[in-house]
């Protein structure tokens, strides 16, 4: 068996919310999808570790916002390299209730739906939650963020065969050296920078400045090792 033929299944990215009690929680997920139309229901997997888990399985409810394209890597890692049972995963940050109460994202979100749980199955590590859905709204018009978008284009390591790659010459690019975040595993490539944080392209580690920090997780420089 070739397991990376797992890796060519194309996913989207989204953030999966629930609540138990008058608490909140979400996590970013990349598997949601629609299962049938008529009703019309969805259907998410979700970790049995994670705290999301928990709050669906308790209140039978879950929203799940459609990430735009453009969505910053803070937001996405804000709900994908931290616990709730640590922070509160929704402070700081713009969102509102479905009239289930369960919160959506409402910046760098296309749509929302929220679906009332018809059906749980177990699937070892994972739940997969099959929910009707009964309310849902169109926020903006956009891209959806895709799986692939984020791993090759926002963290940074883009294959030739992008259209955004642009080549650079050879001797500028062999002295600049990627560095990866051990915490959450984003790549710094100085070619790219870090548009999100104001560091422009042909930066180089070294050159980043004392305080800057990984635009995923927070980490700091120092949690930063050369790839490779
Ligand atoms: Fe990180």
């Amino acid at each position: 068996m070739d397991p990376k033929a797992l890796h060519k299944i194309s996913y989207g990215l989204y953030i999966v919310a629930s609540k138990k009690g008058d608490r909140l929680n979400g996590q970013i997920a990349n598997t949601a999808f629609q299962i049938s139309n008529d009703p019309p229901t969805i259907a998410v997997s979700i970790n049995k570790q994670n705290l999301t888990n928990e709050y669906i399985r308790d209140s039978k409810v879950f929203a799940v916002s459609v990430l735009a394209q453009e969505a910053p890597l803070a937001l996405i890692g804000q709900f994908g390299f931290k616990s709730g049972r640590e922070t509160d995963k929704f402070a700081g940050v713009s969102y509102r209730l479905t009239p289930g109460g369960v919160p959506y994202v409402t910046g760098h979100t296309l749509a929302w739906l929220e679906a009332e749980v018809i059906q749980e199955v177990d699937a070892g590590t994972h739940n997969i939650f099959i929910g009707k859905v009964r309310a849902a709204e169109v926020l903006k018009e956009g891209i959806p963020m895709t799986y692939a978008y984020y791993h090759q284009v926002k963290r940074g390591s883009v294959p030739q065969t992008a259209p955004v790659y642009t080549p650079k010459k050879d001797e500028r690019s062999v002295s600049m050296d990627k560095y990866v975040c051990t915490v959450c595993g984003y790549v710094y490539d100085p070619l790219l920078g870090d548009p999100e944080n104001d560091i422009p392209p042909d930066t180089p580690f070294e050159k980043l400045p004392d305080d800057w920090t990984c635009p995923v997780c927070g980490a700091g420089k120092e949690e930063f090792e050369k790839e490779g």
